[in-house]
């Protein structure tokens, strides 16, 4: 099934001018970009993208990150793109990623790990709409 998810090239990755060599993997994956930009969110536009974890200890820590610097935000489409960007991303902690992944290449530590990708099918929705409109949204 074509499926549409939401990356985020978080700011440790920004920071480190790793934008071109992200977006050159997540293309050779063979994922669509439909929709792309940059952007700064404040801390409370970061609390409410990352609202469901609300309750987990790191939240602080990570809306603080999210509000530290520019982010890369796009929409990619593919066959399975939910799934297979989640692959291509690698594990959450980078001390479990596979060879190959993102976070396994540029991850910092466990917060600090370059890349977010919606985890279903109904957050992918609630996130793509979090950043674009239809019109900012080709093919
Ligand atoms: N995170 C963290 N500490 C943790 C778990 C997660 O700082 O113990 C951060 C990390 O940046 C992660 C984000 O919170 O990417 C969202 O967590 P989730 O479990 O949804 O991981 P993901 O889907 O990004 O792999």
């Amino acid at each position: 099934m074509v499926e549409r998810t939401l990356s985020i090239i978080k700011p440790d990755a920004v920071q480190r001018n790793l934008v071109g060599e992200i977006l050159t993997m997540i293309q050779k994956a063979g994922l669509k970009i439909v929709a792309l930009k940059m952007l700064y969110l404040t801390k409370k536009q970061a609390e409410g993208f990352y609202k469901v974890h609300q309750d987990k200890p790191f939240f602080d820590s990570l809306t603080d990150f999210m509000s530290s610097g520019p982010i890369v935000v796009s929409v990619l489409e593919g066959e399975n793109a939910i799934e297979n960007y989640r692959k291509l991303m690698g594990a959450t902690n980078p001390e479990n990623a596979e060879e190959g992944t993102i976070r396994k290449k540029f991850a910092l530590d466990i917060e600090k790990n370059s890349v977010h990708g919606s985890d279903s099918i109904e957050n992918a929705k609630t996130e793509i709409a979090y950043f674009f409109n239809e019109l900012e949204i080709v093919g």
